[in-house]
């Protein structure tokens, strides 16, 4: 009781104080938010369905009597009163059911998203019925709002009604239902064209065509059609599909970015319809999509938000799958292990993905706004469907060095372009693109004319290196010690390098021990190395390490605790006239400390070419220390 007093503080008798949330949502929708008020209607019609459809699992488990008035809704308009009646036969609501379906929002977070809306988001009613706040938009069109209600197998008539200024009460109802719900709309001055019937007959031809359950308007069933999902394909128009789609997703106006209409014999039976929304609400910050698709048993509709039809990375989907291979007594629970059930999942998945395909190969501006859009929650499937990894992983889309005509590759458009005898692909992750790209791990790439993905989306990197092979070719990080060269990948001589200096190799050797010394336990060895091209060093992670990035994400992501980064490997490149002049130097003792200091300065630079955070006192000092010298060395040649 307290928390109710909490959140309805002005509790008296029948008289209750909405959520807090739910006037500012009133208020919000009296004012900027739904232009379009024929939402109203749908939203209303399709909350009529939903009643009858709980009606009919209810009856399913013995929760409700079999018996009583047809499932149908009907809608009365009444142009001399100015009202407008929406009423089903379904499940009805309790007393209780009252207070908590229309007093409260029962997905918080709903609202705070709809406030934070641009003005013209919010013109675009479209996407009310999507956030669970549906019955609302019925003050959209009436300044009195009653909802006459019996509960199956409830013994009273209830009547809620509020002018939507903060508080509603809950009466006993003059007029007794046999069961079900009347929803009816003392329309505004300005919305007396609701209670026209002409009107609303062409509003519900509009958007709720598809509804599952008998609408009537007068003598007039008005949503006869056949479902489209049965019909083949060639007979379902264009705006057939279009309409479908609105329906199921609740986006107003908005066609789909693809559909996918097939039927399946074998192993089972079903027909679907399966639609990829144009965007992704998810990347808006509205936490992840919760709608599932629309199940049907021989026409009739069993569950409407049935999310184990396809992976959860296949979550953005709109569609609905009929079976008639399915019982229709079927509870959310006995699905799950259901055999029928897991089965048409696996035929799901794979037609999607099978689409997927097909679409990035025959329309590639499409396929580029679905992975710019999507990529980030597709790639989740290959660190959960092991089936289809590779299938998965061949949709998705990178950045890379690679010649392409698209902004993005693939891993197939990567293999086509790489050499005859590379055995690996190479990607290199780092905190932006403008850090990779300046990065000399890539340098010794691109002067060998290969190809390197480059991931400024850490998550690509975990996703990448999770996959581990793509096509028998191995996936390496640039920074890695794993990486292998085709010998076909030579670096062209540049003129301007005429006369490299001589390497002393044991003059090398000792440079290794010297520079072993002086950074100790900061790397595990130094070596030398051919893969780099311009640059005299770089720092590479030991064979079956993370790579740079991947740990500074883990590393923040720990927060710094218990975590310890592996040692690396510092290789030199003795084409570079610095490291072949230090191999030198090394023949005399007195250089040992110079030396020391130019291997400290060679691993620092490296950690700060991957953004690696350091401290700069002992850089400062050392290059303060070099350019001292060197500023010597220039006094005695103009003097
Ligand atoms: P949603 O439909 O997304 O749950 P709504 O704001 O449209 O959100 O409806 C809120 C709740 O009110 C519904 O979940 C349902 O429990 C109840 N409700 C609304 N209309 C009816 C109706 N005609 N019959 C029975 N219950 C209803
Ligand atoms: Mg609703």
């Amino acid at each position: 009781m307290s928390t109710e007093a909490e959140t309805a503080p002005a509790s008296a008798g029948n008289e209750h104080a909405f959520q807090a949330e739910i006037s500012r949502l009133l208020e919000l929708l009296s004012h900027s938010l739904y232009q379009n008020r024929e939402i109203a209607v749908r939203e209303l019609v399709s909350n009529a369905s939903d009643a009858l459809d709980k009606l009919r699992v209810a009856r399913l488990s013995g929760g409700a009597p079999a018996d009583g008035p047809e499932l149908e809704i009907r809608l009365v308009p009444d142009d001399d009163a100015k009202t407008l009646e929406i009423r089903d036969t379904g499940v009805g609501m309790t007393r209780e059911e009252l207070v908590a379906n229309l007093g409260t929002i029962a997905h918080s977070g709903s609202l705070d998203f709809l406030s934070k809306l641009s003005d013209e988001q919010k013109n675009d009613a479209s996407i009310i019925g999507q956030f669970g706040v549906g019955f609302y938009s019925a003050f959209m069109l009436a300044d009195r709002v009653e909802v006459v209600t019996r509960s199956a197998g409830g013994d009273e008539t209830l009547c809620w009604a509020s002018t939507g200024s903060g508080t509603y009460t809950i009466d006993v109802a003059d007029e007794v239902l046999p069961r079900g719900t009347v929803i009816r709309l003392h329309l505004r001055e300005n919305c007396g064209e609701f209670a026209d019937e002409t009107r609303v007959k062409y509003i519900l031809k509009k958007y709720s065509t598809f509804v599952p359950h008998p609408i009537y308007v007068g003598d007039e069933h008005v949503n006869d059609q056949p479902p489209i999902w049965a019909e083949p394909k060639n007979s379902v128009t264009d705006e057939q599909y279009a309409k479908f789609y609105q329906y199921l997703s609740h986006h107003n106006g908005e066609d789909p970015l693809w559909t996918l209409h097939l039927a399946a014999d074998s192993p089972i039976q079903f027909q679907t319809i399966l639609y990829g929304p144009p965007s992704n609400a998810e990347k808006l910050g509205f936490g992840k999509a919760e709608h599932g698709l629309h199940l049907c048993a021989k026409r009739i509709l069993v569950q409407n938000d049935c999310r184990e039809l396809l992976p959860e990375y296949l979550r953005f989907i709109y569609g609905l799958v009929d079976s008639a291979d399915l019982p229709l007594n079927v509870s959310r629970e006995s699905l799950q292990d259901d055999s029928v059930f897991r089965k048409i999942k696996k035929v799901l998945t794979k037609r999607v993905l099978d689409h997927l395909g097909k679409l990035a190969k025959d329309d590639a501006a499409t396929y580029a706004t679905f992975v710019t859009e999507f990529g980030p929650v597709l790639r989740e499937g290959i660190s959960v469907d092991y089936e289809n990894r590779e299938k998965v992983a061949g949709l998705l889309r990178f950045k890379s060095t690679g010649d392409t005509d698209e902004a993005l590759t693939g891993l197939d458009g990567y293999l086509d372009r790489a050499k005859d005898d590379q055995e690996q692909i190479y990607f290199l992750g780092g905190p932006s693109l403008a850090a990779i790209e300046s990065s000399p791990h890539l340098e010794a790439f691109e002067a060998r004319g290969l190809e390197v993905l480059l991931l400024d989306d850490p998550v690509d990197e975990f996703v990448l290196a999770n996959l581990a092979t793509y096509k028998e070719k191995k996936l390496v990080s640039a920074d890695s010690a794993d990486v292998a060269i085709p010998e076909s990948a030579t670096v062209e001589d540049k003129e301007e390098d005429a006369e490299p200096p001589q390497v002393d190799d044991a003059g090398m050797q000792k440079v290794f021990d010297l520079l072993k010394d002086a950074l100790g336990d900061d790397v595990s060895e130094v070596r030398t190395s051919d893969v780099l091209a311009g640059s005299p060093a770089r720092l590479v992670h030991p064979q079956g390490a993370m790579s740079a990035q991947m740990e500074k994400v883990l590393e923040m992501s720990s927060g710094g605790e218990g975590f310890s980064r592996s040692k690396k490997i510092l290789e030199l490149n003795p084409k570079h006239p610095l490291v072949a002049r230090m191999s030198v130097l090394a023949g005399n003792e007195q250089n040992a400390g110079f030396i020391q200091d130019l291997g400290r300065q060679l691993h620092s630079n490296a950690l700060l070419l991957t953004g690696t955070a350091l401290d700069p006192r002992a850089i400062v000092e050392r290059t303060e220390a070099f350019m001292k010298e060197l500023a010597e060395k220039r006094s005695n040649i103009v003097f």
